[in-house]
């Protein structure tokens, strides 16, 4: 007997159910992913039948999930900031705190005239790519280590056509011109510390774990990167960087040490401190 979309979608809610906070959304996603429409159309054609391929294919992504596999890995992609990005295990999946770094930023930026953005550790380069679409005008570069890595951010460049970004390949700064200076450095570094359990727990098992961990408590790439951001910035250049929920005053150590001013702390949603912004110092 053929299911029908409710069936299915009653099916698999029941067995994600002990493994997802958000098993009847996670169903939903994988269904509508695997019949090519979206979740309103689940909605409106609850009796329409899967076929046979259809509901093969959705057995497995749904064993998959139920596996703890990331559901943005398998579809394949993974809204941001209302545009769709690919994203696979080579990258990070955006989340929506970093779209508080993306909105300062945009703030900062579209405030100059031409600016010049760095992007460090792009990943699947939803910051570059979408500073590059809502500051037409800027200029924007992005660095990451990973070249699997980068050939993601590439593809989301294309298609979402953000043509003018350049990505390069390297370690944070190492990939330069030696002479090119921002007004703008953001960044989504590896901030988590190597002994933090939510490692061992949900979408973070199955990430890449250079996006995600950084020894000396998960501070030593902020550390690295506010270190050597100074002598690229523009006078008045600003460095924007994001951070665990209570790396806050850690972050702001490290940036006061270095010789930045005006330090500032900015909230996300849940009202975490998870972004801080600092501009460079004048003598550097
Ligand atoms: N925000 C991610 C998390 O803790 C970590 C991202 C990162 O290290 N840049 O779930």
């Amino acid at each position: 007997m053929p299911t029908d979309l409710r069936e299915a979608l009653q099916a698999a809610s029941r067995e994600l159910s002990s493994v997802s906070d958000t098993a009847r959304l996670d169903a939903e996603v994988l269904l509508a992913h695997v019949i090519g429409k979206n979740r309103a159309y689940l909605r409106a054609w609850p009796e329409r039948l899967l076929q046979a391929d259809e509901e093969r294919r959705f057995l497995a992504s749904i064993a998959a999930r139920a596996r703890g596999v990331p559901v943005a890995y398998l579809t394949g992609v993974r809204e941001f900031w209302s545009r769709s990005f690919k994203v696979c295990p080579d990258v990070l999946i955006p989340r929506p705190e970093t779209e508080l770094l993306v909105e300062l930023a945009v703030e900062a930026a579209c405030r100059r005239n031409r600016p010049r953005i760095l992007d460090l550790g792009t990943g699947s380069g939803v910051i570059a790519v979408t500073l590059a679409l809502e500051c037409p005008d800027a200029e924007v570069w992005a660095v990451d280590v990973s070249e699997s890595a980068l050939a993601v951010a590439r593809h989301n460049a294309a298609a979402l056509g953000a043509k003018t970004v350049r990505f390069l390949r390297g370690d944070w700064f190492a990939p330069l011109p030696a002479d090119i200076r921002f007004d703008l450095i953001v960044s989504n570094p590896p901030y988590v510390s190597p002994s933090d359990p939510h490692l061992l727990r949900g979408d973070l098992r199955y990430e890449p774990r250079q996006a995600l961990v950084s020894v000396k408590d998960g501070l030593h790439d902020i550390a690295l990167i506010a270190d050597n951001a100074g002598p690229r910035l523009l006078p008045d250049g600003g460095l924007m960087i994001e951070h665990g929920f209570d790396q806050a005053d850690a972050v702001a150590r490290i940036l006061g040490k270095a010789g930045y001013r005006d330090v500032r702390h900015h909230r996300d949603l849940q009202g975490h401190e998870r972004v801080t912004s600092a501009l460079r110092a004048p003598e550097s």
